[in-house]
């Protein structure tokens, strides 16, 4: 690859960046950063109708927790500022009239109404087209039915106007995909699309085109939504003199439903509890709240590892990868051309990949803050402890208090189908006799060996059954059944507390 990388992410903040726009900004970081390129975020605000309050926000803040980090953008600034398409404004215009004067865009000057009647006209009319372009521009109002003279007339009188786009009629296009190869089409199946709107904006497709030139991209990145917008991106290109400088462009392939009918939306998360955002928003017009990914509780690198997977795969049976890896091992050649089924299974199994390998001391910082919240305070090397006891079980963050909740605070409640299977005539005289070994044993012999090896010694040598003795243990210890090591939790809830939740659980259940 002879020239610089420089791709862009370009949203436009009219909503909430969900994990398509994730996986499409990941990949476009991915790609920068394995060729020593730049990664820059471009806000593509020109539809002011379409705006919502807080959204650029949300897609800035969601990157910043996704770890994929802006080199040149809006907050950071660089070399080619501004990034922010509305402040850009001045320098459409200029290209619009040059396509003018080229002959390759044109005046128009019909209303919404005068449109809406071509468009019914031509669907009476039985007739297969059904847009304004080289067959149907002869009956508006345009540079081709207006005199010179009465075009300069209606703009000097600010007359409202468009300038749409000439597109050649009955040309074979061949324009190429890194990831679908060549993509032919006839021009004479698109339509004149407008450029610069009455509002003295451009559309989306000139600021477009524009900005990545003169931004120097090397790679356009993005979804496949973009892909019927192309033939019309490569003949702009060539109109504006720059068919040599125009990027490669590589379109990702849908993220689809669970099921894999039709995209994902967030309805589909709503409707079957996963999320599919990064982070919580709060829609500013309704109050709404949308939890994220990380107010669910994933992981971040493990939220990452899964969005890479989504349509690309590194050419074996892997899954676990580090950013690093990713950056090292990122092909575009290597995704996918069909769509990418979003699993919320593998989301979550992803997470617990991640939970069982983190270390203990990483996990105790991330559980902290949930036991401050709860109001307990204890040493750095008990969390590290309780972290070692439950990261085989938990799947997300927000699970550790449930799992964890005993190691800090006496149960409240005692799980009434465990106390059922459980909780038997003899069940009070056993743990009597467990309460009166444990009382035997000194605070300094408190470990988790010594109190197993007493206990079960006591139940070998009585000839009892383990699990009517270690089972109600549990129940009054934890307020359930199932859960870490019993022995391990008698010694790290020490013997005062234990043998309090013993008399507890005798005197409630
Ligand atoms: N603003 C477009 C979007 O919202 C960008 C498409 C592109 O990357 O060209 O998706």
């Amino acid at each position: 690859m002879n020239r610089k990388v420089r791709v862009r992410f370009a949203p436009s903040p009219t909503g909430l960046l969900h994990v398509g726009g994730v996986r499409t900004a990941l990949f476009n970081y991915l790609f920068a950063k394995k060729h020593g390129g730049t990664f820059i975020l471009r806000i593509e605000d020109t539809d002011q109708t379409r705006y919502v309050e807080g959204a650029e926000d949300y897609i800035m803040k969601s990157l910043e927790w996704c770890g994929i980090n802006i080199d040149e953008g809006v907050k950071e600034g660089g070399k080619y500022a501004p990034y922010r398409q509305s402040e850009r404004k001045n320098i459409y215009k200029k290209y619009a009239l040059e396509l003018v004067e080229s002959g390759n865009a044109y005046y128009a000057f019909d209303t919404t109404e005068e449109l809406d009647e071509m468009r019914e006209r031509l669907e009476k009319s039985g007739s297969s087209v059904r847009q304004y372009n080289a067959v149907t521009r002869g009956e508006m109002k345009n540079s081709y039915t207006l005199s010179g003279e009465e075009v300069q007339k209606r703009i000097a009188n600010k007359e409202s106007y468009v300038i749409r786009f000439n597109i050649p009629v009955n040309e074979e296009l061949i324009v190429h995909d890194i990831i679908r190869g060549d993509v032919k089409i006839n021009t004479s199946e698109l339509d004149d699309k407008v450029l610069f709107k009455s509002d003295g904006l451009p559309t989306y497709h000139l600021a477009n085109i524009v900005d990545d030139r003169l931004m120097e991209i090397s790679h356009v990145i993005r979804g496949e939504e973009w892909l019927p917008s192309l033939p019309l991106h490569v003949l702009l290109y060539r109109s504006l003199g720059w068919e040599n400088l125009m990027p490669e462009f590589a379109h990702l392939s849908l993220i689809l439903k669970p099921n894999g009918k039709g995209k994902l939306s967030k309805r589909d998360g709503d409707s079957l509890g996963f999320p599919v955002f990064p982070l919580q928003w709060e829609d500013p017009k309704t109050g709404e709240i949308t939890k994220g990914f990380k107010e669910e509780g994933y992981l971040r690198d493990a939220f990452i590892n899964m969005i890479a997977l989504l349509g690309w795969n590194p050419g074996t049976d892997q899954e676990i990868f580090s950013v690093d890896e990713l950056i090292q091992l990122f092909d575009l050649k290597r995704i996918g051309k069909a769509g990418a089924k979003f699993s919320p299974e593998k989301a979550k199994w992803y997470n617990q990949q991640y939970i069982k390998t983190m270390s203990n001391s990483e996990l105790a910082e991330i559980f902290k803050p949930i036991i401050a919240e709860k109001n307990h305070s204890c040493t750095n090397e008990f969390i590290e402890k309780v972290a070692e006891s439950v990261k085989e079980r938990i799947v997300l963050i927000n699970d550790f208090w449930a799992h964890a909740s005993f190691f800090f605070e006496t149960p409240k409640e005692y799980n009434p189908a465990v106390v059922k299977k459980n909780w038997k005539e003899d069940t009070v005289e056993n743990l009597n006799k467990i309460k009166e070994i444990i009382e035997n044993i000194s605070e300094s012999d408190f470990s988790t060996e010594n109190t197993e090896n007493l206990v079960k010694k006591y139940i070998e040598e009585n000839q009892l059954n383990f699990g009517k003795i270690l089972n109600p243990l549990r129940l009054v210890l934890t307020g359930t059944g199932g859960g870490p090591h019993l022995f391990d939790i008698v010694s790290m809830i020490g013997k005062e507390e234990t043998l309090k939740r013993i008399s507890k659980g005798i005197s409630e259940i």
